[in-house]
């Protein structure tokens, strides 16, 4: 029976993964190891006795008390804390899917790649932040890592049967999100619930308002190159509202591969669950002539920097995406709190990334986890920081 783990199983792409799993046999096709998730652990306790887990870990100690209790009779085991999930992580698995919000997803997504199984990997974080530690620790332990971001899963497939280096560039897109229209006095106003409603995806509330700013597509372009290779001038990004065409790569001979979808995740999943078969898939059939047109147009970098910004991280290299990264997550704290405007984020993000460059912090030749970590929680530091200027000023 083939192991899985799902680390962030209480999320929107926990939720999706366990709705194909479950689809798919559920405890009867599959042996379900690790189950994680935050406060919610009521859910948490639901998913673990639906899919009789080995072990359920709530991120947060203070709610290991409410875990236990909901396992009580069920022979789930119950933990808490960071620790607890990377050591969860440490249990052997054939297949992992890596769905945890933000750099929390890093060490467990590097520990569960150590056995060697296959890394579903929803957590582009991981990527931006330290790209190449987790593709260095797949090739040591022999681990495969899978795309799940839609776009990422989009370029992976346009890839199949194809010579990599014929390859010479990536165009991901982007729906623009809900203020793809707004004018820069509309988007000063903008709140946390406007910024959360996404046009064509659910997603969780964090990667919905990172769709609105498109820093999402600034982690998804170092994702791209992190993933693939591909160089910071291979890789372009175009606003495309319908969301069908989810990324397209472009060969040498002027050819362009797109992948088309429904805007559901579980497409992307299915495929990493299955890869290299192609399984049925629950998802909507596209009508291509009832929808009629698909648009596309160069994202406007003046209302949202973030694409400027992630060319920048990327010819910066070193340490800048986890700079990047965690000041991009404490900018968001601070618009989540009201303490800064919504365009303030790459305001900070900026500004943040510039201090720190000119101090040396970025520069790294290796990078290491001790590194990452240190800089992450120097960026976060400091972004709060500007964030209480912004917000005075
Ligand atoms: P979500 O907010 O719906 O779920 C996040 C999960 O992580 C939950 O289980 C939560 O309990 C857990 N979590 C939150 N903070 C944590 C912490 N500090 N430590 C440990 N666990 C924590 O998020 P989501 O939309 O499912 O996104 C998950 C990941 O997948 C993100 O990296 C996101 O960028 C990526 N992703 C999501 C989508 C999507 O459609 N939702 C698409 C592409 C990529
Ligand atoms: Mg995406």
């Amino acid at each position: 029976m083939r192991r899985i783990s799902i680390f962030g199983a209480t999320g929107s792409i926990g939720e999706n993964t366990i709705d194909l799993v479950r689809r798919q046999g559920g405890p009867e096709a599959f042996r379900t190891v690790a189950l994680t998730g935050g406060r919610n652990v009521t859910r948490l306790a639901e998913l673990a006795r639906e899919l009789d887990a080995d072990i359920a870990v709530t991120a947060y100690p203070e709610c290991l008390g409410a875990l236990r209790e909901a396992l009580a009779g069920s022979r789930t085991e119950a933990a808490a804390g960071p620790e607890a999930l990377a050591e969860a992580a440490d249990r052997p698995v054939d297949w992992t899917m890596s769905a945890i919000v933000g750099a929390a997803g890093l060490v467990p997504g590097l520990r569960s790649l150590r056995h060697g199984g296959t890394l579903a990997l929803a957590n582009k974080e991981s990527l931006v932040c330290a790209g190449a530690l987790m593709m260095a620790e797949a090739v040591r332990h022999g681990a495969r890592i899978l795309p799940v971001d839609s776009e990422h899963s989009a370029i992976f497939q346009a890839l199949q049967g194809e010579d990599r280096a014929r390859a010479e560039r990536v165009i991901i897109t982007a729906s623009g999100g809900p203020f793809r229209d707004w004018t820069a006095a509309q988007l000063a106003a903008a709140t946390p619930e406007q910024a959360a409603a996404h046009p064509n995806w659910v997603m969780g509330q964090r990667i919905s308002i990172d769709s609105a700013s498109l820093f999402n597509k600034a982690l998804e372009m170092i994702e791209a190159r992190e993933f693939f290779g591909f160089a910071p001038e291979q890789i372009e990004v175009l606003v495309h509202p319908q969301s069908i065409v989810h990324a397209l790569v472009g060969f040498a001979d002027g050819g362009l591969m797109a992948h088309l979808g429904p805007a559901d995740m579980r497409h992307a999943i299915g495929y990493a669950l299955s890869w290299p078969d192609r399984a049925a898939l629950p998802v909507e059939r596209l009508d291509l002539a009832r929808i009629g047109q698909l648009e596309f147009r160069a994202p406007d970098e003046m209302r949202f920097p973030a694409v400027r910004l992630a060319r920048e991280v990327m010819a910066r290299g070193g340490l800048a995406g986890a700079a990047f990264n965690a000041a991009k997550e404490a900018a968001l704290d601070a618009f989540l709190a009201a303490e800064i405007r919504f365009p303030d984020m790459a305001g900070c993000v900026e500004a943040v990334l510039g201090q720190l460059d000119a101090a040396g912090n970025l520069t790294s030749a290796t990078i290491d986890l001790d590194k990452v970590q240190a800089v992450d929680h120097l960026a976060r530091l400091k972004t709060a920081e500007a964030a209480r200027k912004t917000g005075k000023n």
